[in-house]
């Protein structure tokens, strides 16, 4: 018998009311619907428990990156659709059709790679096509597009549910570039329709589109990071009321006074200029905390701001509470979250480490507990 394990005091807490309510305030927004995208873990909330709370939310779509994560999903019974966004390969695909998975196309060899494998299984697969309007990363150009959707329309084994671009600058409201995609995108269904051929879904939008530009909606919007909460970039405008869904807590694990001069931690980088209190905080860079995070940021411990001192560790980093500032063992701290009226939100703790919360939130990997409240 294995011993019943005593979790360790860092967890992320993850609020599904949060998560339901800005799903809810998106779907308000925009008017049609939501595809959810769950890539990276769910932006680092926990795929499964994620996908599930908005299943029960009546999503009407799920958006992964990879075959891998789709599969995860069909093995803990999720139902509602799942497209794969992201490239594929050609021995992917049956996986792809045998677990349900909506199958992105983005190039004529790999459209004929899934009606191949399809007729082999001798059951269609639903696809939706990616087109290039400006991002240069998968999909087939629009402006040399004729030949593939036609391809598409006329093929026997695969079903056209979809068909889709992605914003590259959509994050910046007073982005040009939009524009110019969404009118490249149009251009693109424009061969569906002289077809004569029922249009498939048009969707475009990700978070940046859905905060900045209606005209991108279409008929389906496929936010990402908005989802959890988070803006996808400090020059966003907040034009959808949603609430942060993550919180990423500890407790102290040490206390110690620091004489002057003294320095903390690897590199000897820091030491205070006078006899100061520090905690010790048992996470670090190997939970996907940043080293960055090193001698720059904060923490919140009973309510207050204190900074991060000296090099983040693997497993554990310091805190300067100051001369006169009190912490006990085992008090809780605030990595990302509230305590009191203090808050520190993903978007800080990006700017700290100079990058974006999209990397702060899918680098909290899976040595850090996830523990889930509401829903
Ligand atoms: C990641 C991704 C999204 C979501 O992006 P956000 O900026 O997080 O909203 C949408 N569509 C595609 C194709 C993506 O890869």
């Amino acid at each position: 018998m294995s011993e019943p394990m005593t979790q360790r005091p860092t967890r992320i807490v993850v609020d599904l009311d949060a998560l339901a309510g800005n799903l809810r305030a998106i779907h308000a927004h925009v008017g049609v619907p939501v595809m959810a995208i769950l890539k990276a873990n769910a932006y680092g909330h926990g795929l499964v428990p994620v996908a599930r709370h908005l299943q029960a939310q009546g999503v009407a779509q799920l958006g992964v990156a990879f075959l891998e994560e789709g599969v995860q999903l069909r093995r803990a019974g999720i139902t509602v659709p799942v497209l794969v966004l992201g490239g594929i390969l050609g021995r992917q695909v049956a996986q792809l059709i045998q677990h349900d998975l909506e199958i992105t196309v983005s190039s004529l060899d790999k459209l004929r790679k899934v009606e191949a494998a399809a007729e082999q299984l001798g059951r269609k697969a639903v696809i939706h096509l990616k087109i290039d309007t400006g991002m240069e990363r998968i999909g087939v150009h629009s402006y040399s597009c004729a030949p593939f959707i036609e391809a598409a329309l006329a093929s026997k084994w695969c079903l056209l549910k979809g068909i889709y671009s992605h914003l590259a600058c959509a994050d910046d409201p007073h982005s040009l570039l939009t524009a110019l995609q969404l009118e490249r995108f149009h251009d693109a269904c424009a061969h569906i329709e002289n077809a004569g051929a029922p249009m498939p879904l048009r969707h475009l939008a990700n978070s940046g589109g859905v905060l900045h530009f209606p005209e991108t909606w279409l008929d389906m919007v496929r936010p990402g990071i908005l989802l959890y909460g988070v803006m996808p970039d400090p020059a966003a405008r907040r034009s959808v009321d949603v609430q942060p869904a993550l919180s990423l807590l500890s407790q102290a694990v040490y206390f110690k006074v620091v004489k002057a001069g003294n320095a903390v931690s690897y590199g000897a980088t820091w030491a205070p200029a006078r006899d100061t209190r520090i905690v010790t905080v048992p996470l670090g860079y190997g939970d996907g905390y940043p080293r960055a995070l090193s001698n720059r940021g904060d923490v919140l411990i009973r309510g207050l701001r204190h900074p991060i001192v000296g090099r983040v560790c693997m497993d554990q980093f310091m805190v300067d509470l100051g001369p006169d500032g009190t912490a006990y063992v085992e008090d809780d701290v605030v990595l990302i979250g509230r305590q009191g009226n203090a808050a520190i939100s993903v978007e800080d703790v990006a700017l700290w480490a100079g990058t974006i919360g999209y990397e702060i939130l899918t680098r909290l990997n899976e040595r850090i507990p996830r523990e889930y409240v509401g829903g």
